[in-house]
């Protein structure tokens, strides 16, 4: 079978949802952004008089998402009036779009069980031919699409985006053990062709590759900073800019990923490896914990370990 992506469904207005969009923009290729419906009207939606069935609160997270977009800096978009290319809405009210489109990108919250019930809802209206992917950072691939048909599964992987889209070249692209053999070829070219990025195939183990470095790194370092009584500033001046990196210092790139997908993610390495010390490495820190209650999420509550304008 061809495959051909002309068309995008993005679900999930987040952090990634948003950037993910905004890529595709970037290449031209339009896409729907859609979100929940949210089950409660803000101050100000009351203020004016809107109710909760009104388009604009239906529509509110992924609307709220491409605002963020264009505000966003450095610059997600390269063109901003590709803006147009990317349409808001919420998964109720234009669920259908979904067998319209050529590939559906899942990008919502880091839980299996959101996933699993999502995908179910995505094969009743999915058509064959349609590819189906998902932008877990580590959660199993195959688990997340388990009771789905051996049909569904053949178009289904996970294609993992990095954190800001725009910037970061890797793409890790993840086949279940059902998704044909073209179809990973085809994105794999794709990933690299069209949306220009350096891409890596990898085996469905937890965290795949990068995360699995990655969030092992960020827990160490969080860890021994604890142990040794080193401060944050401290921290981030060690492992940003005396590291060459200068906007991705420990804490700032925490921020930037959101603390509670942080500890979704770190949850779900320690729920599913056995060695008792890497275990005891991926449990969260109280204080994230308690940052994560208060809803300080990073960047996009605008508080984490620091504030956003
Ligand atoms: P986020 O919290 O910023 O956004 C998640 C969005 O999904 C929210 O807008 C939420 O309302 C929406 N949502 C939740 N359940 C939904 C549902 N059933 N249907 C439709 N929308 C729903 O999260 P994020 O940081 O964008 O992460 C999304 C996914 O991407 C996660 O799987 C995460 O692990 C992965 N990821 C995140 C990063 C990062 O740096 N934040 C990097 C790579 C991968």
């Amino acid at each position: 079978m061809d495959f051909k992506i002309g068309k995008v469904a993005v679900i999930g207005a987040g952090v990634m949802g948003t950037g993910i969009a905004a890529h595709l923009a970037n290449v031209g290729i339009p896409s729907y952004l859609l979100d929940i419906v949210p089950n409660e009207l803000t101050e100000e939606e009351k203020a004016k008089g809107l109710s909760l069935q009104h388009p604009l609160v239906r529509n509110r997270f992924a609307n709220r998402g491409k605002e963020a977009l264009l505000k966003s800096k450095p610059a997600l978009l390269y063109v901003p009036g590709n803006a147009d290319l990317i349409k808001t809405g919420n998964i109720e009210d234009d669920f259908s779009v979904l067998s319209e489109v050529d590939w559906i990108i899942e990008v919502v919250v880091e839980k299996l069980q959101v996933k699993q019930q999502l995908f179910e809802k995505i094969e009743s209206v999915w058509k064959p031919g349609i590819i189906v992917s998902s932008n877990t950072s580590g959660v199993s691939i195959n688990q997340m699409s388990e009771g789905r048909s051996q049909e569904f599964r053949q178009h289904f992987l996970g294609t993992h985006f990095f954190n800001p889209v725009r910037y970061m070249k890797l793409l890790e692209v993840i086949p279940c053990s059902d998704t044909k053999p073209e179809l990973l070829d085809f994105m794999v070219n794709f990933g690299e062709r069209v949306l220009g990025k350096g891409v890596v195939v990898c085996k469905d183990t937890v965290n795949f590759i990068a995360n699995r470095i990655g969030t092992y790194g960020l827990m160490v370092t969080v860890q021994e900073m604890t142990k040794n009584g080193l401060t944050i500033d401290e921290i981030d001046a060690i492992t940003g800019p005396a590291m060459g990196r200068p906007k991705s210092a420990t804490f700032r790139t925490l921020d930037i990923v959101g603390l509670d997908t942080f500890v979704n993610v770190a949850n779900n390495v320690h729920a599913n490896v056995t060695d008792p010390d890497e275990k005891a490495t991926f449990v969260v820190p109280d204080f994230i914990q308690q940052m994560v209650e208060r809803r300080w999420l990073g960047q996009k509550t605008k508080q984490g370990f620091y504030k956003k304008e």
